[in-house]
């Protein structure tokens, strides 16, 4: 806890220290900005999510991030791959193949020390950050935001007022609820029941980090398979809000269910202890009419969230904060903290996202990267950018023409 200092006021207040918050602040306190961060819990807390995917490098580096990274336990993580409903694995989608380049692999992280680790390496870079302090509302002057209002560890509230305020709170989105910017997409109204298990099943070598997306017989649902350090597994189901959580008893009843439904996922499970009670969640994919406004950004979940199936969560967090952080380092230079000076981003950023999104409602309406990658060779590198989450390029929209060719080849062929 460091004492908040009214003198010295900050130039930025961070609400949040996740992934998002801490990446934005990390970046503004190497500049010089006097920037603080508000965090409701204690540190290490739990989070789900956690599946890096590799273009993280890049942000990281900028971080200080990667040698602490490198000499932490966590799994190293160099492919994704895919299990059909009927059991069958395409080949593993390998991220930089052949080559052994530092930022084809990523990790899988225990999000608890990965989120500390973050959060310790902001206060080394200079942010002040105050834990068990909950933000309880942003302060507006106008259409301008000015501040925010704390409840301090002592129960007391205060008001700290700064030039931009950041919200990082991920999916409490704040300023999202507050401003009533929230866009839904009822197309991915999904929930999730995941657990831990010790002692299961993994890969030999290279394929031990893969994370493994798991169809459901049915095709309702997939399974996520994380392998993480301490011989710990993340196993979890996810599928339409309505089908998991409507009229079908406990999660630890569904759970069971689905994996009965799964036979690839209760093979690499069996024999296995489970060792933490089972965790449910919606997750419905939204995001804000507008990333920023006077004085004010929404970054990572604050700014939306996608369905975790493409594991882009935490990649997107980094990237919204460093693309904020930049925004914001520029706007005080010149004294602009305006809509349009903070939020120059948005827009291609938004683009960026929605290739993820369409990806990931291609996934749920049947596409198979097998199949794909058969019949349009030439795009397995194009594939393989999309899963590292390198989206922010135009060249990557083909894609989506050829899996409609593709599509529209199978109506033919079916009729
Ligand atoms: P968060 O990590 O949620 O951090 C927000 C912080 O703000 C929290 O620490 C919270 O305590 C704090 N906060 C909130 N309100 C206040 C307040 N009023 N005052 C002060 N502090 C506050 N992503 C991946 O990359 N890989 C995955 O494999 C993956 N799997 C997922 C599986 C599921 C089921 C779900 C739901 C998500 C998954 N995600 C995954 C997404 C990932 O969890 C998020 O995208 C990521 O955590 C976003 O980071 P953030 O910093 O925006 O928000």
């Amino acid at each position: 806890w460091n004492m908040i200092d009214n003198q010295n006021k900050p130039q930025v207040v961070v609400i949040g220290g996740g992934p998002a918050g801490a990446t934005v602040s990390t970046l503004l306190a190497q500049q010089g900005i006097r920037v603080e961060l508000f965090e409701r819990e204690t540190f290490p807390r739990y989070h789900i999510g956690e599946s890096l995917i590799p273009e993280t490098y890049w942000v990281l580096k900028r971080l200080n991030m990667l040698p602490k990274l490198k000499g932490s336990p966590f799994i190293e993580k160099y492919s994704v791959q895919f299990v059909s409903g009927s059991g069958k694995q395409s080949a593993p989608f390998y991220f930089h193949d052949n080559k052994d380049h530092d930022c084809s692999q990523t990790w899988q992280v225990r999000r608890s020390e990965f989120d500390e680790m973050m959060l310790r390496n902001a206060e080394e870079h200079g942010v002040k950050t105050h834990e068990g302090v909950r933000v309880l509302d942003v302060l507006f002057e106008g259409d301008r935001a000015v501040g925010i209002q704390i409840m301090d560890a002592n129960g007391e509230k205060r008001e700290i007022h700064a030039d931009v305020v950041v919200d990082a709170s991920g999916q409490s989105s704040m300023l999202l609820n507050k401003l009533k910017l929230r866009v839904s997409d009822p197309s991915l109204n999904k929930g999730s029941i995941w657990t831990y298990y010790k002692g299961a099943k993994r890969d030999p070598g290279r394929d031990e980090g893969a994370t493994t997306v798991l169809q459901v017989e049915n095709k309702q649902g997939w399974f996520w398979y994380i392998p993480l350090h301490d011989d710990m597994v993340s196993i979890g189901v996810v599928g339409d809000f309505d089908y998991l959580f409507k009229g079908r008893g406990s999660h630890e009843k569904v759970f069971a269910e689905e994996l009965e439904l799964c036979p690839a996922a209760k093979m690499r499970i069996e024999g296995a202890e489970q060792v933490t009670k089972i965790f449910a969640t919606k997750d419905f994919t939204y995001k804000a009419k507008q990333a920023a406004g006077d004085g004010w950004v929404l970054i990572g979940d604050a700014l939306g969230f996608l369905d975790p199936l493409y594991s882009s969560g935490v990649l997107l967090a980094l990237k919204s904060g460093e693309l904020a952080a930049d925004a914001i380092i520029a706007g005080l230079k010149k004294g602009d903290t305006s809509r349009a000076q903070l939020g120059h981003w948005e827009k291609d950023y938004l683009v960026g996202m929605e290739r993820m999104r369409k990806l990931v409602c291609e996934y749920y309406d049947g596409f198979n990267f097998g199949r794909f990658v058969r019949r349009f060779p030439d795009h397995r590198g194009d594939i393989t950018d999309l899963l590292i989450g390198d989206l922010f390029k135009d060249s990557l929209d083909k894609v989506f023409e050829s899996i409609a060719t593709m599509k529209s080849e199978s109506e033919a062929m079916a009729e």
